[in-house]
């Protein structure tokens, strides 16, 4: 029998960046109106998922999935319209290749750099991966601080830079002629995240042959399938051949390609909720705008990133009535009293501002 404890076993056993780490906190959210998580809040059409409740029924689990998943990528293919020559890489999420980017690029010494605030699975996977990071501040308006990132770049000569465009949590579209100049200047591979692409404007996807050190990352949790846990990487054949040998063979499982096979078959359908969220976002920015303690933020994306004179009370002002949305403050010094509201159903929008107008009435 042994003495020693396992909390004390595992305290010496464990890397100490993993001993440091927090774990990424996931609020219970249920009863509450769902705003934090910057999910899609519609399903598809009853008609669409019988569709694929039919498919379910008949799908081969008992097998392991196609490892290539060849009949989902040509339909990822067509949704992108992806240039020729460009090739996929598909994820357990987008998350998860954040992760085996960091694994593959690790050399002794190597430097991930983002800039901050961003999405914070970048500096969290630099340190699962124990790749060191280096963080380079925004300016006060949340654009890029272009001659800070590239003095950054030269002194630092990252492995691997992550950019989220539109940025998460900031929700901006970065100059599109500051990032070329970043990936001009890298010597590393440059990441675009293009989490939110549905609602934004602009995409390099169409400018992945004009870099030999550009991927474009995409998930399709922003557009409805956040369950399904989809994303890829999309670049060079000279790329992802290699990365590829790091993928572990089975990540998309079979219900997953199927049904996201289903689901981008009728891409439109998806692109036409994207574009009822673009237009609600519109009038909750707007809304947002004409409250005198509100300053909010232009977004791409299916979130808008606001700033009140107290954070954390109206973060509990609305959770008490019901509303749960994301508190920002304290996460990063440019992010000092900000919140983020993701887009949700008209009925669902309405309620948060009237839940934010009487939380700030009775703080007033
Ligand atoms: C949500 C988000 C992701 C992660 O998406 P998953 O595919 O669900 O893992 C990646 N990057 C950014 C910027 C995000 O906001």
């Amino acid at each position: 029998m042994s003495l020693i404890s396992a909390s004390s076993l595992a305290g010496s056993l464990l890397r100490q960046e993993v001993l440091d780490l927090h774990a990424y906190h996931v609020p219970d959210s249920s009863g509450y109106v769902k705003l934090d998580a910057m999910e899609n809040p519609y399903l598809v059409p009853p008609a669409l998922r019988g569709e694929i409740a039919e498919a379910v029924a008949a799908a081969a689990i008992n097998r392991y999935p196609d490892p290539g998943a060849a009949s989902l990528k040509e339909k990822i293919r067509a949704a992108t319209g992806l240039p020729q020559g460009m090739e996929l890489l598909l994820g357990n999420g987008s998350d998860e290749l954040i992760q085996l980017l960091a694994m593959a690029l690790n050399k002794p010494g190597a430097v991930l750099l983002g800039v901050e605030p961003s999405f914070v699975m970048y500096r969290m996977i630099a340190a699962f991966t124990g790749m060191r990071y280096a963080g380079v501040p925004l300016a006060e308006d949340f654009s890029l601080d272009l001659a800070a990132t590239l003095a950054a770049i030269r002194r630092e000569q990252p492995a691997l830079v992550f950019l989220a465009y539109p940025n998460n949590p900031t929700g901006n579209l970065f100059s599109a002629d500051a990032v070329a100049q970043i990936i001009q200047s890298s010597p590393g591979l440059v990441v675009l995240d293009e989490a939110y692409y549905a609602f934004a404007s602009d995409s390099f996807i169409p400018h992945l042959a004009r870099y030999p050190n550009l991927l474009v990352m995409r998930t399709y949790s922003k557009l409805g399938m956040a369950g399904l846990r989809l994303g890829f990487l999309a670049g060079s054949a000279a790329w992802l051949e290699q990365l590829e040998k790091l993928r572990l063979p089975y990540n998309v499982g079979v219900l997953p390609q199927l049904v996201a096979e289903k689901l981008l078959q009728h891409h439109d359908v998806l692109l036409q909720q994207a574009e009822q969220i673009k237009r609600d976002r519109s009038k909750l920015y707007q809304q947002l705008g004409e409250m005198a303690a509100v300053k909010v933020y232009a977004s791409e994306a299916n979130f808008l990133l606001f700033r009140v004179a107290n954070a954390n009370e109206v973060f509990n002002g609305l959770k008490q009535r019901g509303v749960l949305i994301r508190n920002l403050n304290g996460g990063h010094p440019l992010l000092k009293d900000c919140l983020r509201v993701t887009v949700g159903t008209p009925d669902e929008n309405a309620r948060f501002i009237a839940a934010l107008q009487e939380t700030i009435i009775q703080s007033a």
